[in-house]
């Protein structure tokens, strides 16, 4: 290159230089020109890797591998466990965090809306549902289910009225009257052609129909009229014509 060009070419910044470590231990680097003899210095370290400060930090340091200078500590990568015992927060939340298992900070909590199973009974002598979360101690009340109503039985002696009891819950039933147990048909009295009947159970009285038993007719010539009288109750009955 003649010299001309060379001028040229170091004022452009295109110095014939290359940089040096000045020493084995230490990091300074120099060039110098070998056209202008310009010269620059910098240092140039020889990092290692970055590597966690203790065992307990997750702060990451590294070392020059050259002269033993320690870059600037900053954060690494947590090594998070696993989520904690989800806690419920809200009616409508639950929450769990994770902690670092190597220098034990708290990752952001996670919030979610609680998680809500099937519907269960709230107890095993309860006929009230809920659903609880499947994180979380939350639940949520659905009503009650139907009743697990169990045989009928007689409230008193000698009563037809009736009840059951749940056999969840020992809730009862408002009382009906069960079908009477009847007894056959009867005259009511002795001179009546009233039919009654009884319940055998509650002694309930029941009238049917009147059923009287007729004599034959004869006619009265005196009132001119046909009458006939019940053999039973002394009924009379009177017809102008038959
Ligand atoms: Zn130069
Ligand atoms: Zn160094
Ligand atoms: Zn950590
Ligand atoms: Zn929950
Ligand atoms: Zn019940
Ligand atoms: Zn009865
Ligand atoms: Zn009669």
């Amino acid at each position: 290159m003649n010299q001309f060009f060379s001028e040229a070419a170091c004022a452009l910044g295109l110095h014939d230089w290359e940089w040096r470590y000045v020493t084995a231990d230490d990091c300074t680097q120099t060039r110098v020109c070998s056209r202008c003899h310009k010269d620059d210095r910098r240092i140039a370290h020889g990092w290692g890797a970055w590597q966690y400060q203790a065992r307990n930090s997750c702060m990451i340091e590294r070392f020059c591998e050259r002269c033993g200078a320690a870059d600037e500590p900053h954060q690494g990568k947590h090594e998070w466990g696993d989520w904690e015992q989800w806690r419920h927060v809200s009616d409508y939340a639950c929450a769990t965090k994770r902690r670092c298992t190597r220098c034990g900070t708290y990752d952001r909590i996670h919030e979610e809306p609680h998680d809500w199973g099937e519907a269960e009974y709230r107890s095993p002598n309860s006929c009230e549902l809920m659903r609880e979360c499947t994180r979380c101690d939350a639940y949520v009340l659905q009503g009650e289910a139907p009743h697990e109503w169990g045989e009928y039985y007689y409230r008193f002696q000698g009563s037809c009225e009736q009840e059951r009891v749940c056999q969840r819950c020992a809730a009862k039933e408002e009382p009906s009257i069960a079908p009477h147990q009847w007894g056959i048909w009867q005259y009511a009295s002795p001179n009546s052609c009233l039919y009654v009947r009884f319940c055998l159970r509650c002694n309930w009285r029941q009238e049917g129909d009147i059923v009287h038993k007729w004599g034959k007719w004869s006619y009265d010539d005196l009132n001119e009229i046909w009458i006939r009288e019940c053999q039973h109750c002394g009924e009379e009955q009177r017809e102008i014509d038959l």
